[in-house]
């Protein structure tokens, strides 16, 4: 062939690059512009299975799977309006009813209105694009319940690749790739040293590090990450370092949360229990005979076993509702009469304010009340030493509301939002006692009545508000 016969860039003339097609190894075809299929070259049938005359004059989006043929049929508008398309991905049905992926390039001829359609069968890189896809939707929800993030960072270039999760956990939502410095800046600045010599003795050494180190979190306060790093060293003898780093925030504030209440229960005990052994000790081995004194012994010991067994009582509670085994046992009682005994025999009985109805008979679980009551009652006369405790008690609609305000040293609006957590007690110099759970139950047995616990602003101090469903009682009943 002569060379003034080719076509510009060398290619053959028209009948060799007819040939040339006919016999390539993809499947090709030419389509009108509604998808009839007008000619095919052999490869369909090494390829699918299909002959042309199996494939001729048919439309090709008979062959298409269903769940492709919406992207198909979007595509192929375009190619019809003149935009070529490529690596258009679908499902063909085979010659023996199977599938195979095919990836298409289509491109009109503005003259001929035909669209030339080239194809090439990527089953086997689908398979392994989907089953990657699929391990990593597995592994970022494996990462999501262990609370685990992956990452991986390479010195040249100096970019740090994360996991999903991991970006998630560091609060990254942009795409500029992330160097060690970037990296540096998210850590605490008190850590940030320590962890770039553990890092830096790590790759030196080939060694294994396992640390700690806090970032700052989105919402104020610190989070903690404990750290796993290891370096590899690659073909070309570059240190690479990658590694896992799980949040353990939470867990930490629990660990902290329980040791404080464990230490805050053994002295909560050992408080009464001291007195308890002192007194008795004192009204055995000294024979009080003083009247007046034997009396003030004895009632210290009253008080400070009823002590223990408020605790030991709001122990119990907690456990019992910590394991969701919290039953009601509803009943007639009246609130009004209630509320004034339990009042009565308090220690903030002299300053009490009592506001409500003279009877209000209700149907709830009157040793739950009892303790909600006593609970708000304690506190009072824990955190306010002095000044009135207005209790009120009274009924609206489906709820009775029962509140304890005292003239107390208040609770901020951030306490306020926890201290119905359990274990939670306000960490300032308050020489008060207590296991930081009395809050949490009173919220707990709201919660069983259908109700909830809150504390609003009362100036001074602190109004704790109680509400729960009861229904109505004829004053008959
Ligand atoms: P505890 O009294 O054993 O610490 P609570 O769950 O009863 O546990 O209370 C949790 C925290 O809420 C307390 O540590 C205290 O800081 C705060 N608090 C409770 N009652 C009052 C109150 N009447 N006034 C001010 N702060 C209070």
């Amino acid at each position: 062939m002569a060379v003034a016969d080719r076509l510009p860039g060398g290619w053959p003339d028209e009948q060799e690059l007819g040939r040339l097609a006919y016999s390539s190894p993809d499947p090709l075809m030419m389509l009108d512009e509604h998808g009839v299929i007008l000619a095919v070259n052999p490869a369909w049938s090494d390829v699918l299975g299909w002959e042309a005359d199996d494939l001729l004059d048919r439309r090709f989006f008979d062959f298409i799977h269903t769940e492709d043929l919406q992207h198909t049929t979007d595509r192929w508008k375009d190619v019809v309006a003149g935009d070529p398309v490529v690596d258009e991905r679908n499902r063909w049905v085979t010659a023996t009813d199977q599938w195979r992926w095919l990836s298409w390039s289509w491109k009109r001829n503005a003259e001929t209105g035909h669209v030339f359609s080239a194809g090439r069968d990527v089953t086997s890189h689908m398979d392994l694009y989907l089953r990657v896809t699929e391990d990593r939707q597995l592994l970022a929800s494996a990462e999501t319940l262990a609370q685990v993030g992956a990452w991986e960072w390479t010195s040249q270039p100096d970019i740090l690749s994360m996991s999903e999760h991991m970006r998630a956990l560091l609060d990254i939502d942009d795409n500029a790739p992330i160097t060690s410095d970037r990296a540096m800046q998210l850590i605490h600045l008190d850590d940030r040293e320590r962890i770039l010599g553990l890092l830096t003795t790590s790759i030196e050494r080939g060694e294994k590090v396992d640390t700690e180190f806090r970032i700052a979190g989105t919402g104020g306060g610190n989070r903690v990450l404990v750290m796993h790093a290891e370096p590899i060293r690659d073909e070309q003898g570059m240190v690479h370092l990658h590694g896992a780093v799980q949040d353990v925030t939470e867990q930490r504030r629990l660990a902290t949360l329980k040791d404080a209440f464990l230490a805050a229960v053994s002295h909560e005990l050992r408080t009464p229990l001291t007195v308890i052994k002192g007194v008795a000790d004192t009204l055995v081995r000294l024979h009080v005979k003083d009247e007046q004194q034997r009396s003030r012994l004895q009632g210290a010991l009253v008080r400070n076993v009823d002590r223990l067994e408020h605790l030991m009582a709001d122990l119990l509670d907690f456990g019992t509702l910590r394991r969701g085994d919290m039953q009601l046992r509803t009943g007639t009682c009246d609130l009004a009469a209630l509320v004034h005994q339990l009042v009565a025999v308090s220690p903030i009985a002299e300053r009490a304010i009592i506001d409500g109805p003279t009877s209000l008979p209700v149907d709830v679980d009157r040793v739950i009340v009892e303790r909600i009551v006593l609970n708000l009652l304690d506190n009072a006369a824990k955190y306010a030493p002095t000044g009135p405790v207005e209790v009120s008690y009274g009924r609206r609609g489906e709820m009775l509301r029962l509140s304890v305000a005292d003239a107390g040293p208040g609770v901020t609006a951030a306490e306020a939002a926890r201290i119905f957590e359990p274990f939670y007690r306000v960490a300032d110099d308050r020489p008060q006692p207590g296991m930081g759970i009395g809050l949490a139950l009173v919220g707990e047995f709201a919660r069983a009545h259908d109700g909830r616990a809150w504390v609003e602003p009362h100036e001074p101090g602190a109004e704790f508000i109680v509400e729960i469903r009861a229904a109505p009682l004829d004053q008959s009943d």
